[in-house]
């Protein structure tokens, strides 16, 4: 018998995957339903019984510039046999030399040193470490709380996971071993609304009272995502940097979210002018192919550091810098040079605009958010995942709809008739739901 007919693909071992593997926030006694998905290539997913879906969250808002990208290929096809991996105590390469001098020439010009962690978490711990040592280089060692707004995300390790909005967040589960930082309201002018007069009063009351004690300020910028995707006010973002300065209070931007184009701008600081102490930066980093995070600062930040008594950064992990993983970034970023992503950017936010705005009439549509290449339909209540998810990969798209909010976050490279399969489709399904429909009630980009 000849071999080379028609394969049919193997069978996943399904049972084993709910028996015996995490997904991310699950349980894994009550395993929740996965797909199966054998292979990608630009903004489409190929399911192992050979159903194709259009991808709207680019794997979790990374992989900007769809699957299977020849150049980003190449280049870790490259860098693969050439050196995949090394360590970086003591040691260092181009792949890591290339991607910081970009990272600096890209962000704004106070950010001039690069931490290169492993993931967004990571970046976000490296930061509030940072800002720690920071102060205690600058002989205010009482400068050790992180104040934060409501409705935040910041990844799911300790110190991040105490960042994060103390409902919606983990707090609640694990009690006091979460630091307990400062929380104020979360931001309440909508991106591009008139400013509410009252918007920064909580936050800055919160600082005249508490800013000796309060080593930094950590914040999404202009979009907060896994807490809702809620685009929030350039005004109010510059107001923080405002009140930071004038209370001496680091600013961390997390545009792990953000960064790279998503809001329209490269990075959504630039909606508000302004510039961060400290930024962190992820997920599209390397275009979605591997992970890595960043960490930048200013000269500023690391002399303090050095100044500290440890007098030296105390972070470093195992596959810090990793090469394999700057190579991707550096194809990436080169991609986001050339690729025109200011336009594509825009036409998807025309189009979303066009296509998604309809949906306010719905009786269980809340409110409709466009903001670059961001779509939102947040819903009247709490979506059940796993049936919507379903009732998606029926209508031939990949969109993972989390507490009440459906959306997409598609590659920038999607054409017009894939973005218009996408929204018929978040379109559809909202109209289906009716004020029954409930599921998990806990924040997770999941
Ligand atoms: C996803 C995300 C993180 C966490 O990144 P991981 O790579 O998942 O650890 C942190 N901050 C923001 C804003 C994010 O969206």
């Amino acid at each position: 018998m000849s071999d080379n007919k028609t394969h049919s693909t193997p069978s996943l071992d399904y049972h084993f995957d709910a028996e015996h593997i995490w997904h991310p926030y699950t349980s894994m006694t009550q395993a929740l339903p996965t797909f199966g998905v054998v292979a990608a290539k630009d903004r489409q997913l190929t399911l192992e019984d050979g159903r194709t879906l259009i991808d709207g969250t680019s794997s979790w808002w990374a992989c900007v510039h769809g699957y299977g990208h020849p150049d980003i290929l190449q280049a870790m096809e490259h860098q693969l046999h050439q050196l995949s991996h090394v360590m970086f105590g003591g040691i260092t390469h181009s792949p890591a030399i290339e991607l910081s001098k970009k990272l600096i020439s890209m962000t704004s010009d106070r950010l001039t040193k690069v931490f290169l962690a492993d993931s967004g978490s990571i970046a976000v711990e490296v930061a509030l470490k940072m800002a720690l040592q920071y102060w205690q280089g600058r002989q205010q060692s009482q400068k050790q709380h992180i104040l934060t707004v409501k409705n935040g995300y910041h990844g799911d390790t300790f110190a991040a996971m105490s960042v994060c909005d103390p409902q919606g967040g983990m707090h609640t589960m694990f009690g006091d071993s979460v630091t307990q930082q400062i929380f104020a309201p979360a931001p309440q002018t909508p991106f591009n609304a008139p400013f509410l007069e009252n918007d920064l009063a909580n936050i800055r009351q919160i600082i005249e009272q508490r800013h000796h004690t309060i080593a930094a300020l950590i914040i999404e910028p202009i979009m907060q995502g896994a807490g809702g995707m809620r685009f929030y006010s350039a005004e109010y973002l510059a107001g923080l940097r405002s009140l930071c300065d004038e209370f001496n209070i680091l600013l961390i931007l997390d545009e792990i979210a953000t960064g790279f184009g998503r809001t329209g701008k490269l990075f959504a600081y630039e909606h508000a002018n302004i510039e961060a102490d400290i930024l962190c930066l992820g997920k599209a980093l390397t275009g979605g192919y591997i992970s890595l995070a960043a960490t930048l600062c200013s000269d500023e930040v690391a002399q303090g550091i050095s100044d500290s008594p440890a007098g030296v950064f105390m972070h470093g992990p195992t596959f810090m810098g990793n090469p394999l993983a700057c190579a991707a970034a550096n194809a990436s970023l080169t991609l986001i040079a050339n690729n025109q992503w200011q336009a594509q950017v825009d036409a998807i936010e025309t189009q979303l605009k066009a296509e998604l705005n309809e949906a306010i009439h719905y009786e269980h549509v809340k409110d409709v958010r466009i903001l670059g290449a961001v779509g939102v339909l947040e819903m009247a209540s709490t979506l059940n995942t796993a049936q919507l998810q379903q009732q998606f990969v029926d209508l031939g798209v990949w969109i993972r709809p989390f507490s009440n909010i459906i959306y997409i976050m598609p590659a920038y490279t999607i054409t017009a008739s894939e973005l218009t399969q996408l929204t018929t489709a978040m379109k559809q399904v909202a109209a289906s739901i009716t004020k029954t429909s409930s599921g998990q009630t806990f924040i997770s980009h999941g």
